[in-house]
């Protein structure tokens, strides 16, 4: 990051837009698949297989070394798993991370799954509160509103539910980078921060957790859980601020 807030151009969101369209069908690809007995693994070769069968780049490998093209994580990994081995069981709740350049244009959205059939109510919950915060952060980016509008809306949302936000990890400004300005927290005072501008593009992605807001990175530089072991859920859109509202560039 550094530096200013780049606003941009209805063209440059009109390829942000198709930057999300990709990312969006490549993340419904995975949820058909992400099934008891896949691996994390699979799971990233297929999305790399399918962002470059749409004429895109997966952004996520190399950036600074990591080596997927998706993050999973799994239960009380809050975000940044590295895809491999494990094998999805029936009851973990599974994070998928994934951005896509498409023309020079980055998009950034991540969802998570309850693997093999219906989320039992405590994680339905959780599950809801993010979506729900997500939602509600969205919601907020309206021309004139402040960045914090964002930030206490997500931060309602979840703590009125019961369930504490992460702190140490926020969202961004996205573009021509995946990470721009501003920082985007999941938490704040409403009618703080800088003023949203049409043509604003962020990224907004909560991280929730059912106990501590607390998390460390594991030994191998990347996962990151929560300290105390307890289920973690994280939702993600790419978001512009126009002239008619918010628009989740993201969707399918
Ligand atoms: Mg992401
Ligand atoms: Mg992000």
């Amino acid at each position: 990051m550094g530096g200013r807030i780049k606003y941009k151009t209805s063209d440059e969101i009109e390829a942000m837009r198709r930057s999300g369209k990709v990312l969006a069908a490549t993340l419904d690809y995975l949820e058909s698949m992400a099934q008891p007995g896949i691996t994390s693994g699979d799971l990233d070769r297929k999305a790399e297989t399918f962002i470059r069968d749409h004429g895109g780049v997966p952004s996520f490998k190399g950036y600074n070394g990591f080596p997927g093209s998706i993050c999973t994580s799994f239960n009380e990994q809050v975000v940044h798993g590295i895809p491999g081995e494990r094998k999805l069981k029936a009851g973990d709740l599974l994070g998928i991370d994934c951005g896509v350049i498409l023309d020079g244009y980055h998009s950034d959205m991540a969802k998570s799954f309850y693997i093999g059939g219906e989320p039992p109510p405590h994680i339905e919950k959780l599950m809801k509160a993010t979506r729900n915060g997500l939602f509600k952060g969205i919601e907020q980016m309206r021309a004139g509103n402040k960045l914090g509008d964002i930030s206490n809306a997500v931060q309602k949302e979840a703590e009125s539910k019961g369930f504490s936000v992460v702190r140490a990890l926020v969202g961004h400004g996205i573009g021509t980078e995946m990470h721009e300005e501003p920082q985007v927290p999941n938490f704040g005072q409403a009618g703080t921060g800088p003023i949203l501008r049409e043509g604003l593009t962020i990224a907004i992605e909560p991280m929730i957790n059912v106990g501590t807001y607390k998390v460390k990175t594991l030994p191998d530089g990347w996962t990151v859980v929560t300290t105390d072991g307890k289920l973690s859920c994280h939702f993600e859109h790419t978001v512009a601020v126009t002239a008619d509202g918010p628009e989740i560039l993201t969707l399918p």
